[in-house]
């Protein structure tokens, strides 16, 4: 009997010990264990001759699922490294690192696949069973010394026709397992190619001379430049020796022709992960990729987990993407971790955008990450001209100043397109009554209703609730409740009327719900079905629209005044990443900004020096500032259904790091959102001008927090590296 220590779902930080009688079991094998009155799946660990538990409260496995690790020695290392930089249970963390159908406890092994062939008879007898049938004689013929796969035989042959050979014995199904097909690097094409321009070739050149090593780059080229085209020349030689590539994209840039780009260049499979498959579709391409089948992954966020046999270079694309970041259980971020994970394999990590995070650009400067600049926008076309326009005091209709709307009739009757970007969707983001001045709120969050016409209902951003819009002030009784503010439900009402000549289509994650809507919405727009386009955050990221000339952004004003310090670095990226959508060869494109504050250095600086200037110069004010990346930040986020209790058990955990040299302890403050679903939240935030110094101090502490009687009383989360405090 050997005791094996088993990591499970569970959020506890530890390990459970089980007896198991047999060979020792390699770490990374899953196992089926008794937990309380649950079955649950765990992944073995190690083995051990002595356990902390009582000998006789050691209970037995259950079952081992697995007879090889289910992840390999360096993702497991990984996973280590994050549940301890994250302060995360390591069960948790491993079940985070597995594909849904794995942590079910299904097997990793792909499913084997049923075949036919011909039964041993002899002729006389066939002869004499096949009679005058002739189907099934063809059927025979085709099945004479070969065996052929269930779904190709029954292209050739009806059901009906199968059935009645398997009945008279003449042929048999078997179940049969297909080795993997590792030749494509036999078949590797390499279709026509642009010439790269000289910043490109320098930038390929630096990539394939780090192809023997470990080496994180930070290709930062405007949009348009050619990022895709340098990925594409820079992985040529990867594939060519045979090794594999994973390519990380935001949720929502990944489209069907970024996928097929990659296909068409080298003619071989793309695997695609993505929120929007199923768990055997997830399963299929981790097991191909693990077997070294396909070439290349794309995928998002958790695609960063793929195992990979042998792996030769990773990207991630658009790495300043929020959506690297998982906001909720394991707060993990991809991109750090693909430097960690290119780290333990030995080999160079590309992170492509044009508009760094402060974090890579940091890196790229210090000297820490290579920086390759992209400063011109690929082939002949040219930058899109950032305006501002000044607001103030002008009369706006559905927010929009008569000098844009002009602007706009211009660009269309040219045969362009124009794209308008407001960062709210729905009808309108408040009902106020026109009497009193009272604001419909929902009370579980304290914040203000959206309407949602379309739907006749108003909802609440936070937390889903809805009900119909009233028709009655609840306050005074008045019947004058009007929408208050613009959503792009009503901005594409007021195009209706503004421009009846022309269609609009609006892009938010109401309208393109659904798996294909988003990709057939965008469809639309590119085969010119609509003139206007309308949308939120959505429109930003990754998708070119060649015929869009003009990009109106009607007020950003919110974030220019923002108490999160992030916020003008994401507005920054958000307007150059919205710029960049516009013009390309032969249509160049420009792009206006309406705000009330014209003046305001954020917008001058990105608009007349663009953003990799205003970019650096910020990046000295976070320094001057003592803010991240130049300080370490650690949050701690509580929520009760009460203020006070969450507010008891920050004071208390504040005081577990105070008195610590390097480390700076603020609050308890309420979170940005005060209340939220019905839950009141406050936050603690532990800072270090060094991280090894934060970590040590999370790392002491985090046993007396658990203790802390409140941690039971309390919802609570650590979030290090927080990307924001909402
Ligand atoms: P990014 O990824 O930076 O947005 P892409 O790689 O998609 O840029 O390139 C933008 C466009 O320019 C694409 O249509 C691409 O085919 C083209 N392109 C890229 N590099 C070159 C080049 N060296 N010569 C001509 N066209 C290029
Ligand atoms: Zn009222
Ligand atoms: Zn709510």
């Amino acid at each position: 009997m050997s005791i094996v220590q088993v990591a499970l779902p569970i959020p506890m930080r530890q390990l459970f010990d089980y007896l198991y009688e047999g060979d020792e079991l390699s770490p990374g094998v899953r196992v089926k264990v008794p937990f309380g009155s649950r079955v649950l799946v765990g992944v073995v660990l190690g083995t051990v001759s002595n356990s902390t538990m009582q000998a006789e409260k050691l209970k037995a496995l259950l079952e081992v699922v697995d007879s090889a690790p289910v992840i390999d020695h360096v993702l497991l290392k990984l996973c280590h490294w994050l549940s301890s930089y994250y302060h995360h249970p390591i069960g948790e963390v491993i079940h985070t690192a597995l594909p849904v159908a794995l942590r079910k406890g299904l097997s990793s092994q792909p499913k084997p696949i049923p075949f036919f062939r011909a039964s041993d008879n002899d002729d006389e007898k066939v002869e004499k069973l096949l009679g005058t049938a002739k189907k099934q004689r063809l059927l025979m013929a085709f099945l004479a010394d070969k065996e052929v796969e269930g779904s190709t035989l029954k292209q050739h042959f009806s059901t009906a026709i199968i059935n009645a050979v398997l009945k008279k014995s003449l042929i048999e199904s078997i179940d049969k397992t297909v080795e993997p097909d590792l030749n494509w690097r036999d078949n590797l094409t390499l279709s026509d190619k642009p010439r790269a321009n000289i910043e490109q070739s320098l930038a390929i050149t630096a990539i394939n001379q780090a192809d023997t090593g470990f080496k994180t780059f930070l290709l930062e080229g405007v949009t348009g430049s050619g990022k895709t085209e340098v990925y594409l020349q820079g992985i040529e030689a990867v594939l060519e020796q045979g090794k594999q590539v994973l390519i990380l994209v935001p949720e929502i840039g990944l489209t069907p022709q970024t996928v097929s780009r990659f296909k068409s260049r080298f003619g071989v499979e793309v695997g695609v992960l993505h929120s929007n498959l199923t768990d055997n579709e997830r399963l299929t391409v981790w097991q191909q990729s693990r077997s070294g089948q396909l070439p290349i992954v794309i995928g998002t966020r958790s695609a960063i987990f793929t195992p990979m046999k042998s792996p030769g270079m990773l990207i991630v694309d658009e790495e300043h993407d929020g959506s690297y970041k998982q906001q909720d259980g394991l707060r993990y971020n991809a991109r750090d971790l693909a430097v960690l994970r290119a780290k333990e394999h030995n080999i160079p990590l590309v992170l492509g955008t044009a508009t760094p995070s402060f974090e890579s650009l940091s890196n790229a400067l210090n000297g820490r990450y290579q920086h390759l600049l992209l400063s011109d926008r690929a082939g002949n076309a040219a930058h899109a001209k950032q305006n501002i326009l000044d607001i103030k005091n002008q009369p706006l209709q559905f927010g929009l100043a008569q000098g844009m709307i002009d602007r706009i009739e211009q660009h269309l009757r040219q045969g362009s397109q124009v794209m308008l970007f407001i960062n709210r969707r729905g009808y309108a983001p408040a009902l106020l009554c026109h009497q009193c001045g009272y604001v419909e709120e929902c009370d579980r969050c304290n914040s203000p209703y959206t309407i949602h016409k379309q739907l006749n209902k108003i909802q609440c951003h936070h937390c889903g609730s809805a009900r119909s819009i009233p028709k009655q002030c609840v306050q005074c009784g008045s019947d004058e409740v009007v929408p208050y503010g613009l959503g792009t439900e009503q901005l594409e009402q007021g195009l209706a009327n503004l421009f009846p000549d022309y269609s609009s289509v609006r892009i938010d994650s109401d309208s393109a719900r659904g798996k294909t809507r988003l990709s057939e919405l965008l469809d639309m727009v590119n085969k010119n079905q609509h003139q206007l386009l309308i949308g939120t955050q959505i429109l930003s990221k990754g998708h070119h629209f060649p015929n869009v000339t003009l990009v109106v952004i009607l007020d950003a004003d919110g974030a220019l005044f923002s108490a999160d310090f992030r916020a003008s670095e994401h507005l920054a990226q958000l307007i150059t990443q919205l710029a960049g959508r516009a013009g390309r060869a032969e249509k160049p494109g420009e792009m206006w900004l309406q705000t009330h504050s014209p003046g305001h250095p954020l917008l001058q600086d990105l608009v007349h020096n663009g953003y990799g200037h205003f970019a650096r110069h910020a990046l000295l004010e976070r320094k001057q500032a003592n803010l991240p990346p130049f300080m370490f930040f650690a949050l701690f986020r509580a929520e009760a259904t009460g203020a006070r209790l969450p507010h008891e058990f920050l004071a208390e955990v504040s005081g577990l790091f105070r008195d610590l040299a390097h480390v700076i302890v603020v609050g308890p403050i309420p979170a940005l959102m005060e209340k939220r679903q019905g839950r009141f939240r406050m936050q603690l935030l532990i800072q270090s001008d060094n991280r090894t110094v934060l970590q040590r101090a999370l790392a002491e502490r985090m046993a007396l927090l658990e203790q802390l009687p409140l941690a039971r009383k309390v919802r609570w989360s650590i979030d290090v590296d927080p990307q924001d405090f909402v």
